[in-house]
């Protein structure tokens, strides 16, 4: 899992270290209220859904609580909950819209789990496809996301209010 959802983190620690980032882009994200610009798919009560900027496939998305907490047990009562709900969303939008083979859903905890945003726990789902994980072997730096971010985000906002 480590493997599958690093790459993108790489570039993301790049910019941070830089100073282009925000310390928490997560809870930038959600005080800005330009979702179309910060890549927010859709807002829920207690947790919602962002586009990944540097998607491993198409349609890469994390879901994320409102609360800066990076553990489990720290999250507010109905976060939990909530988050799954939007899973289900999120697994029937890419099912409409990307006829994938299977999903992968998942949360790396803490530095020594991968997690890219160490202090803001956020879930990710992706739709997969046979062969994916091939052809990104064979081209070793090129990520399999053959369309573009503004695309992914129209079709999956469109799904999720929906
Ligand atoms: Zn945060």
């Amino acid at each position: 899992m480590d493997h599958l959802w690093s790459p993108w983190r790489y570039q993301y620690m790049e910019e941070v270290s830089a100073g282009n980032q925000p310390e928490c882009f997560f809870c930038d994200a959600i005080a800005r209220t330009d979702d179309e610009t910060t890549l927010i798919v859709f807002r829920g009560a207690k947790s919602f859904v962002i586009l990944n900027r540097f998607p491993y496939t198409s349609g890469h998305v994390m879901i994320v609580p409102y609360g800066h907490v990076a553990e489990l047990g720290l999250c507010e009562p109905g976060a939990l909950d909530e988050m799954m709900q939007l899973a289900q969303r999120v697994e029937r939008a890419f099912q409409s819209n990307y006829k994938p083979d299977g999903m992968n859903l998942g949360m790396n905890l803490g530095r020594a789990a991968g997690a890219g945003v160490v202090g803001h726990l956020h879930l990710h789902a992706l739709p997969r496809w046979f062969g994916d994980s091939n052809f990104m072997t064979v081209t070793a730096e090129t990520r399999v996301h053959p369309e573009d971010l503004s695309v992914t985000y129209t079709r999956l906002r469109k799904a999720l209010t929906t």
